[in-house]
């Protein structure tokens, strides 16, 4: 999908919900998503790269974005009900969620899998997901056409040895993804997942310490795919799984 051109204004009035959004994949999704003309409310853990992300926007001349601190960790299901009231009362509606927060874990042996670690894992990459998705969806149903966007991994369509709880966790959220779109057919919300393939963050480099990081893609590289699947080019997709590389 990297040839994929997007109009210049194909976001203009969208509000789109994006987390993970300080930092990787996810900072560079919130800023293309803006320049694109969306409003784009960043989610993320630690708030001073939320608020770069911001000024980035801001300083660009882009829409004016919002910014919601929150450990997906420790998140309860009212956190996600009163988050999801504000941008009601705020934007009306969202009309997109782009699930890309998550973490990696410890990669090993299967017999070395630790549970609090395990749970962790499960509770950002899949709990969190199934709450946010739920809360938000009745706001969705609002906009004129919603997208759900869930992020893949090559080892959440092909388990591969040592991936351990990061590498369920995407199969999870694959199955999350096929379910929910199942549900959507028909309606005015459409589901999709995207496997980033090897990018350079953050999280690719802990994954592989020895890697030259200039010989991957940058997070901007490989925009075009999440662009297509938040625009209206995509309104007749659902329930695809496609490869931003
Ligand atoms: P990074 O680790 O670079 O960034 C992850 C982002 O998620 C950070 O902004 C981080 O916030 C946020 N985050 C992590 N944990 C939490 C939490 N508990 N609560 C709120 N926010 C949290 O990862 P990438 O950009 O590389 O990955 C983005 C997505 O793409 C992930 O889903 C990943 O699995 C997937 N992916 C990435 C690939 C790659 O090669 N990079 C390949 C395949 C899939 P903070 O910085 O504040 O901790």
């Amino acid at each position: 999908m990297l040839d994929y051109r997007a109009g210049k204004d194909l976001l203009i009035n969208k509000t789109i919900l994006v987390t993970g959004a300080g930092d990787g994949i996810g900072k560079a999704a919130a800023i293309e998503f803006a320049k694109f003309g969306a409003t784009v409310i960043l989610l993320g853990k630690t708030v001073k790269k939320l608020e770069n992300v911001y000024d980035i926007i801001v300083n660009a001349g882009y829409p004016t974005p919002a910014i919601v601190p929150l450990d997906l960790k420790g998140a309860t299901e009212q956190h996600y009900k009163d988050m999801a009231d504000t941008i009601a009362e705020q934007f009306g509606h969202l009309d997109g969620l782009l699930h890309n927060a998550s973490q990696l874990g410890a990669l090993g042996p299967f017999e070395h899998i630790d549970l609090t670690s395990l749970e962790d894992i499960m509770k950002v990459n899949v709990t969190a997901q199934v709450l946010l998705t739920k809360a938000l969806l009745p706001i969705m149903r609002k906009a004129p056409s919603g997208s759900i966007i869930f992020t893949s991994s090559g080892v959440g369509r092909q388990g591969k040895a040592y991936w351990g709880p990061y590498a369920f966790s995407k199969f999870a959220t694959e199955g999350m993804m096929q379910v929910l779109a199942h549900e959507c057919d028909g309606t005015s919300i459409r589901v999709n997942s995207i496997n980033p393939g090897a990018t350079r963050t953050e999280m690719r480099a802990k994954a592989y310490p020895g890697e030259d990081p200039m010989s991957l893609k940058a997070a901007e590289d490989i925009m075009p795919t999440y662009l297509f699947l938040m625009g209206e080019d995509s309104v007749n997709t659902n329930g695809a799984q496609l490869n931003a590389q």
